[in-house]
């Protein structure tokens, strides 16, 4: 690595963004550290986990529920920027373990930027801090599509966590660290983990495609998302690092669908039109509260950051679900 190669260190390397992200960075020369929990090769591998394999990241081990361990790994690493993109990603999860939630996705945030901006102070070196924040900071928000200015007001353990989370970047940045935090809407890829709607989705129908003859459970097939295609959100998150000034931006397409347009654009990838006889309503994973439309205008994006999304929905959801029946046919199993 060449010395004066610009140095990243991102947490959330083996979740899906983590994992492309370290691509795009390591294609452009970076010298990318990551915080990373478990031994290589340890249960449950997620799609992302063969990122690790890749002998150009430097691995560090930590977890983010001991927050303790952060402040002595950016001290040793000395990142230009931190990219922080691990943490309980799942608002279902959420619920299951709100105090987790709160630590590894909130408080966890303040240390890492807490030990960025000492760092920066005590060294004299600029340290850029890019958080990804979550749409969910703005619950059941009562106007559509949403801007930086939208109340933020979680109805969630995930959204709540988050939210403390965007509001220490913000008191940091007016502390004088580069810290910018992307508002990301939902955004999708064959590396989405199994237990995500979507890829729930597009994996189920791929084994019905298949002949599994059986049906798909669903919660709220009303709920309406902004979905994305993921390298595209990775792509702003390098913009907003980039940029000569720290912000806030939304990131999200603009466009809203149902679950069950998703689920229909999923059928119609595997050639099933009659997609409703498939479909069933599991009371199981009715969500305690969800917001019914999420939406996000990221036209600040646009206009700063010169970002655009680039894949549209029904391309979105044929490439995931071409991908369950690729692995199908392959080995009959999931990863
Ligand atoms: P993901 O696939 O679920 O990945 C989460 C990452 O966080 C994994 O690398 C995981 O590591 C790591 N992690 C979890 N708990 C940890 C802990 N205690 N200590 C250290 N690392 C831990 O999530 P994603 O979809 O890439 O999302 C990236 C970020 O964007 C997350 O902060 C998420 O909340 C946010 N976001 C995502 C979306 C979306 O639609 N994808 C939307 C809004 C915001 P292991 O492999 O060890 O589990």
């Amino acid at each position: 690595m060449p010395e004066n190669s610009p140095r990243a260190f991102v947490t959330g390397i083996t979740g899906q963004d983590g994992s492309y992200l370290s691509e795009q960075l390591l294609g452009a020369g970076w010298d990318v550290h990551a915080l990373v929990r478990r031994e290589q090769g340890s249960e449950p591998a997620t799609p992302a986990a063969p990122v690790l394999l890749d002998q150009r990241i430097r691995q560090h081990r930590g977890d983010l529920a001991d927050p303790s361990q952060l402040a002595a790994l950016i001290q040793d690493i000395q990142p230009g920027v931190v990219f922080n993109l691990g943490g309980i990603s799942s608002v279902a999860r959420s619920w299951e373990e709100p105090a987790l939630t709160a630590q590894v996705s909130g408080v966890a945030v303040t240390a890492m930027l807490e030990a960025a901006w000492r760092f920066q102070e005590n060294s004299g070196k600029p340290v850029k801090f890019v958080q990804a924040s979550s749409a969910e900071i703005f619950g059941s928000a009562t106007h559509s599509p949403q801007t930086e200015e939208t109340a933020i007001r979680p109805v969630s353990p995930y959204g709540a966590a988050k939210a403390y989370a965007h509001s220490m970047v913000d008191i940091y940045r007016e502390r004088g660290l580069a810290a910018s935090s992307a508002i990301l809407y939902n955004h999708e890829s064959p590396r989405r983990p199994l237990d995500f709607v979507t890829r729930k989705i597009t994996s189920q129908v791929a084994a019905i495609a298949a002949g599994s003859g059986e049906r798909l459970g669903l919660g709220n097939l009303e709920a309406r998302r902004d979905w994305g295609w993921a390298p595209d959100f990775v792509d702003a998150m390098l913009r907003m690092a980039a940029a000569e000034t720290a912000d806030d931006y939304i990131i999200a397409t603009g466009t809203a669908h149902s679950v069950s347009d998703f689920v229909a654009a999923s059928f119609a990838a595997v050639g099933i039109e009659d997609w409703e006889e498939h479909v069933f309503i599991d009371q199981r994973f009715v969500r305690p509260a969800d917001a019914s439309e999420m939406r996000g205008d990221a036209s600040k994006a646009r206009r700063q950051l010169g970002w655009e999304p680039t894949v549209e929905f029904k391309e979105i959801v044929a490439r995931m679900t071409r991908h369950d029946v690729s692995l199908l046919e392959k080995d009959g199993l999931h990863e």
